[in-house]
């Protein structure tokens, strides 16, 4: 009781001295909120995809492009929404534990989703090795392992890699991304040790980038179910 106690003064003591900042609006904020205040919270929207019974936007935008298992999103993006400030800190920042706790909060809705999940395994979309060695790390990595955390799944990041370094492709449109990433990725090994993977991105947009890992995988391994996840979708 007398450790709660201190441990409580000593994180009173700590934000007193390190106020936190919301990473989207430079606002104070509180002890008990994560990353961003209150009414940043407020503004970002959950997709609420484990509640519907019926297809989402998301499972729509791969109807007749691949075969998924299943498909989620946590919340839905747009331009300004204080969960782009959340992925940019991710991406860019380096800020590890914004993976890891937003891959928590993924996997506590998967399993919400799917009452036994069913992956062998966890796979983050790959970078390039170039990209991922200039940038220290791979921003899905962080959220895999939060992932992970909760599903109790192992993270293989070693599965897959990316071939070609893309100049960054967000100006692009649909056509010409599909054309960058087409035939990109390569399997490191010709057994597949799984029969059902989770496939998971920080953000979707187009679908393309998923498009092109999944159609590789599904060539060369047919039977293989592949689910997808990711942190935010740009899609209605
Ligand atoms: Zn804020």
């Amino acid at each position: 009781m007398e450790k709660l106690i201190l441990n409580t003064y000593k994180d009173a003591l700590t934000h007193v001295i390190f106020p936190r900042m919301c990473a989207h609006c430079d606002a104070e904020i509180g002890r008990f909120e994560d990353f961003l205040c209150h009414a940043c919270w407020e503004k970002v929207e959950p997709t609420y995809y484990e509640m519907l019974k019926e297809n989402t936007a998301l499972d729509k935008l791969f109807y007749a492009r691949v075969k998924l298992k299943s498909s989620y999103a946590l919340f839905h993006f747009s331009e300004g929404n204080p969960i782009q400030s959340l992925l940019h800190n991710l991406k860019y920042k380096h800020k590890e534990k914004v993976g890891l706790y937003l891959g928590k909060c993924l996997g506590v809705k998967i399993k919400e989703m799917h009452k036994a999940p069913y992956f062998d395994a966890i796979i983050p979309v790959p970078i390039h090795p170039k990209k991922e060695f200039q940038r220290g790390y791979n921003q899905c990595d962080s959220l895999c392992r939060g992932l992970a955390n909760i599903l109790q799944i192992p993270v293989d990041k070693h599965l897959l890699i990316k071939n070609k370094n893309t100049e960054s492709q967000t100006k692009n449109n649909k056509w010409a991304r599909w054309e960058n990433t087409l035939g990109n990725f390569t399997l490191k090994q010709r057994d597949m040790p799984y029969k059902s993977i989770l496939i998971v991105d920080d953000v979707i947009t187009t679908g393309s980038t998923l498009e092109s890992l999944c159609t590789s995988l599904t060539k060369e391994h047919p039977s293989l179910e592949i689910s997808i996840a990711s942190i935010a979708f740009a899609g209605r």
